[in-house]
Formats: structure tokens, sequence, C-alpha cells
């Protein structure tokens, strides 16, 4: 894989609007190195541990998205530095975020991460859940704002589901837009990953995570 090449290839072809995370979980630092020389400047990874050593190791004008699954323990490791929070899927976890960012003095932009697949593993809010979460927003939440919605389409071959999918994301987007509380902004849909990126920007997602079709197949 020539990932200078793939960072390129899938740059040309986001729509506009749409930025690309890459998502560099497992891979060494000199891949990522070598998107950085490509021009990338969003990483994404899914463990707070790793996040944290490639903050570490890599140049400082890297924007450092959190994807995976954050448990309210390791918060506080990411909280100094992470961009955005693409995973937070409860109330517990964001009031952790919040009080972190305090401690930080900063505020830390979250998506709230919908279940939209028809999988049983996978974690999120439910569109209920979302929708009171943000239209009954607690006060006490200062420093942190969600900026919008992320969602993992299930994993099949079926391009007609997946494509319903984005849809009913991109509608409860749309819908909660005309919240108007000030820590309420939508205005990112992080959605498609390496196979169904494409079709998640003609849905209307702002931000993909795109992972192999960039670095390569993963082996864990
Ligand atoms: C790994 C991962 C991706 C990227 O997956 P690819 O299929 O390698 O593009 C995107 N989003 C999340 C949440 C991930 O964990």
């Amino acid at each position: 894989m020539n990932v200078k090449s793939n960072i390129k290839l899938v740059n040309d072809s986001l729509a506009q609007g749409c930025r690309l995370i890459a998502v560099s979980k497992t891979q060494p630092i000199e891949k990522l190195l070598e998107a950085y020389e490509a021009g990338q400047r969003i990483f994404g990874e899914n463990k707070v541990q790793e996040l944290e050593s490639k903050h570490q190791a890599l140049p400082k004008d890297i924007e450092w998205h959190l994807i995976g699954h954050l448990q309210t323990n390791k918060v506080k490791y990411i909280a100094p530095f992470v961009s955005l929070i693409h995973s937070v899927d409860s109330l517990k976890l964001l009031t952790e975020v919040n009080k972190q960012a305090i401690k930080n003095n900063r505020i830390i932009p979250c998506l709230l991460q919908v279940y939209i697949a028809k999988e049983e593993t996978k974690f999120g809010l439910d569109e209920n859940e979302v929708i009171e979460l943000v239209t009954n927003f607690p006060a006490y939440l200062t420093n942190v704002t969600i900026d919008g919605l992320m969602g993992m389409a299930s994993n099949t071959d079926n391009e007609n589901q997946i494509q319903a999918e984005f849809k009913g994301l991109k509608k409860l987007f749309e819908q909660l837009k005309s919240v108007t509380h000030p820590s309420i902004r939508m205005k990112e849909l992080s959605m498609g990953m390496s196979s169904d990126f494409e079709l998640a920007m003609q849905e209307g997602s702002t931000l993909v995570r795109v992972g192999s079709a960039i670095f390569g197949t993963r082996n864990n």
C-alpha cells in the first residue's frame, strides 16, 4: 500500500464540505508520518492509550479524533488535547468529558454516537435518547459542545440497507438543527468508512473515517 497516493486518492474523491479522518489505529508511527507528509492533518484512533502515545510522538498541528468506545475513567488522558470525540454514547460519559474539560480550562467538542445498525454489538444512543438529551441539554454541561452526530452502518453488502441507515441519521441530524441552544451546533455528520464512504457522502456526510483504504488491511 502506498499511503501517500491513497491519501491523495481519497482526498480527491471527497464531496464538497466533507473532510477525511485518516483512521490510523494499529498503524505504526511511520505510516502516520507518510500520511502527514501527504498533507493529512486529521487522524482518528479508537483506543485512548494509542491516541495519547501517537499524539506525543507526532507533529503538534495534527487534530486528534477519538472514534472508538470511551470509558469514563480514561477521559482524563485525552482531555488536554483531543479535538473531537465522536463516540459519546451516554450522559454519564458526557458529564465526565465536561468535568475534565473544566479541569483543562477548555471546551471539548463532541458528537453523539447514534445506533443505526441492525446489529447487537454496536455502541450508541437510540434516536429518542438523542432527541431527549439535545432538547433538554443540562445547564451544568458548560464545557462541552455537541457538534453533530456519528453513526456506523451495518456490516453488510446490502447497499440499500446501508443507504437507508445513513438517510435515517441524516434526517435526525437535520431535525436537530432547529435546536437553538448555544452548546448544540449541529454541523458535523460523521458517517462512512472504507467500504461505504462514497455512499455516506451521497447522503450528506461531513466527516468520513477511512482506515484500511489508506493504510491497508489490519491484522487485528
Ligand atoms: C476502524 C474504524 C473505522 C475505519 O474502518 P476502515 O474499514 O478501516 O475504514 C471507522 N470508524 C470507526 C469507529 C472505526 O473503529
